[in-house]
């Protein structure tokens, strides 16, 4: 599914861990050639918080930033390289927003370059073709339960002839990269997860496109002051991040979810925050705006009823919360 062979895979406890295992693996194997690493600043917290944990231990991070679509340019991954840079961090899909970043290039460059590229490709994994040969991914974090696997299980793709570190200590499973016995029943879900979204990523990932094109653009037709954050195109088929202007998204949040509506106000990993999303921050978004992003997000098991619901009840919800801003003026 990722074009890797079988002794390349390392299974993990989930997106997170092999994260982790890249970025401090390659950092702590490769500390005696340079202490610099280069990401970008709408990475995850696996990768992020990994690497603010190198810089309290000596390393140099740079985090690139984003253009308004969350797009990082390669060339600005180019410029930032360093005679001691050892590890480039960029991720394939973002989880907040669904903008695909050009992974392809800067695997191109960090080649050229002589720097190991890792990338984050947990979101995209089922619904993006990935191969990591074609790619230039040296090492790539993916997550079981972002494609229909259980929660709990994760892969580290390891280019053949990389040793980066372990991460955890112990007995010799996984060819001795990983020590902890396997977690044989998510690893044994894992796989056949993978077998079936390999054979049906062809037909689902048009069709979950055009129920979130249908979506917005309901949306739009129904809904004034709504923009859209992410790249218009690029993108995954089946996320839809939305910043609805006059109305704050835990409110909106809360009346859908009282309609039957499951949806989010930011990345489920920073739900518990109250603070903006890092994510929308970077990309220049004001924060009032980032204060009424909402992101829906569509899967195999949505259908056209599904969407049509959405249509009929968010215009309600949206007026409602609209009518208590004391700024909102309708158009
Ligand atoms: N990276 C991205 C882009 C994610 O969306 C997630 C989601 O949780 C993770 C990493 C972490 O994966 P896990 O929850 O398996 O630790």
């Amino acid at each position: 599914m990722i074009h890797a062979t079988p002794e390349e895979i390392v299974f993990s406890s989930g997106g997170t861990e092999a994260d982790n295992h890249a970025i401090k693996g390659v950092a702590f194997a490769l500390r005696d050639k340079g202490k610099h690493i280069i990401t970008t600043k709408v990475e995850h917290p696996g990768v992020l918080n990994a690497c603010m944990y190198l810089e309290e231990r000596g390393f140099e991070v740079t985090y690139l930033p984003p253009d308004r679509y969350g797009i990082v340019d390669p060339d600005d991954v180019k410029g930032a390289i360093r005679k001691d840079t050892i590890l480039i961090s960029v991720m394939l899909a973002n989880n907040e927003t669904g903008t695909l970043l050009p992974i392809r290039e800067i695997g191109a460059v960090a080649r050229e370059a002589g720097v190991l590229f890792h990338s984050d490709m947990v979101q995209a994994l089922g619904k993006a073709p990935i191969d990591v040969k074609e790619m230039n991914v040296d090492l790539g974090a993916f997550s079981g339960h972002k494609m229909y696997a259980p929660k709990g299980v994760g892969i580290l793709y390891i280019r053949e002839g990389l040793d980066p570190d372990n991460l955890i200590h112990g007995g010799h499973q996984e060819a001795g990269r990983r020590a902890g016995t396997e977690n044989l029943a998510g690893i044994a879900a894992f796989g056949k997860a993978c077998q079936l979204m390999h054979r049906e990523m062809r037909e689902d990932a048009p069709r979950i496109e055009r129920l979130r094109k249908k979506l917005l653009d309901g949306i739009h037709t129904r809904i004034d002051d709504v923009q859209l954050n992410g790249h218009p195109e690029f993108r995954l088929p089946n996320t839809l991040n939305l910043s609805f202007g006059f109305v704050e998204s835990e409110s909106l949040l809360i009346g859908l979810d009282l309609a039957g509506i499951a949806v989010s106000s930011g990345s489920a990993c920073s739900s518990g925050s109250p603070e903006p999303s890092h994510v929308l921050l970077a990309m220049g978004i004001a924060p009032e705006v980032c204060q009424g992003a909402l992101r829906m997000s569509l899967g195999r098991g949505s259908t056209e009823d599904e969407i049509d619901y959405v249509l009929d009840v968010l215009p309600d919800v949206v007026g409602r919360l609209r009518s208590m801003s004391p700024f909102y003026k309708k158009k």
